[in-house]
């Protein structure tokens, strides 16, 4: 099987397995774990600020990083298909009392964000603490926000006092998208959330970047949520492993998601990194026709289907993997002039 419904599903490589086997370690809730500690500060410097957080998920990185933010009761801005918006099971609600407004004109809206604003309109209305954006977005097919649109946030942050966070899942890719430095999008938010389990290809692992205060505040609320952990440098190693030496080659999946793009009938100059999102089929029909061609991608719609590049795929298996996927779409396109 050819794997391509999320790069969440690579596998530790051998180097990475052997990386894992002879980290140093401690129990980190002590904070005695070098190798988490070299991990955190290591991940803190590329992005530009004081600390980081080592956690379990993406989604728990995110979960510090707003309520740390955005106290209870008050509402962080974020885009109507944001990851913090739709995937996160509403645990910044259940969990930390924050409500949502929503924009809608893409993945950063910044005249949304200037007229939705509210940070004391009165009695009546839910504060505004914060404003989140998501780079690369996800559920728009891995489009990069450009570090110019995200200056010009920050330029209105500043001069109303706003918070911004980052969900930087796939950071690494817009970087590697646009030959732009990690600090460079670091510096522009109070926190930021990257994760080192996905196009990385580390089996787990996650951190929250900010300052010392900010990850000194979600360190606590992590272990108070029950995801402090010990000995896990052997984890914290894997990451360590991925960044130094997975970083370089996320170019070639998103070379790799091109070839597919023009094999689904998708502009691939739209594809930006390694997700290609294809609109307007039968998603259901799509998956099970690839599927038993050996290809797997995913619905994320009735009517889409994404497929994403990552380390576990060669060359060869995505030139199989495009000949499959256009096969399985012409064979599930209603034919011309049918009913
Ligand atoms: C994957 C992802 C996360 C975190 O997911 P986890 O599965 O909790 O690690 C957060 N934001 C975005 C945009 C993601 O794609």
């Amino acid at each position: 099987m050819i794997d391509l419904r999320s790069d969440t599903v690579t596998r530790p490589t051998e180097p990475m397995r052997a990386a894992m086997a002879r980290a140093e370690v401690g129990d980190d809730v002590y904070g005695e774990d070098p190798t988490v500690r070299d991990l955190e500060e290591h991940v803190a410097d590329l992005l530009g600020h004081e600390a980081a957080l080592f956690t379990a998920t993406g989604s728990l990185a995110n979960v510090l990083a707003v309520r740390a933010l955005v106290p209870p009761g008050r509402e962080v801005l974020c885009a109507h298909d944001a990851h913090i918006a739709r995937a996160e099971l509403g645990a910044h609600g259940a969990i930390s009392g924050v409500t949502m407004r929503t924009w809608t004109a893409g993945p950063l809206a910044l005249d949304q964000v200037r007229g939705m604003y509210a940070p004391d309109l009165g009695p009546y209305f839910v504060p505004t603490a914060a404003v989140s954006v998501e780079n690369t977005h996800n559920f728009s097919g891995g489009r990069v926000l450009p570090v110019e649109d995200l200056r010009a946030l920050r330029g209105w942050a500043d001069e109303v006092g706003c918070a911004l966070h980052l969900d930087g899942a796939r950071l690494w890719n817009a970087a590697a998208a646009t030959s732009t430095p990690l600090r460079a999008y670091g510096e522009l938010f109070e926190a930021v959330a990257v994760c080192l389990s996905k196009g990385l290809g580390a089996p787990v692992g996650s951190l929250l970047v900010g300052p010392e205060s900010l990850v000194a505040e979600a360190r606590v609320w992590r272990k108070r949520l029950g995801g402090g952990m010990r000995q896990v440098g052997v984890l914290a190693a894997a990451g360590r492993y991925a960044l130094d030496h997975h970083r370089e080659r996320l170019g070639e999946d998103h070379v790799h998601a091109r070839i597919l793009a023009d094999a689904c009938g998708v502009d691939p100059a739209t594809v930006e990194t390694n997700m290609v999102v294809v609109p307007d089929v039968d998603a259901a029909a799509v998956v099970a026709a690839a599927g038993e061609a050996g290809v797997r991608v995913g619905a994320v719609g009735a009517r889409t289907v994404r497929a994403v590049t990552h380390l576990d795929v060669s060359r060869a298996q995505v030139e199989e993997a495009a000949s499959v996927l256009a096969r399985a779409l012409a064979s599930t396109r209603p034919t011309a002039g049918g009913s």
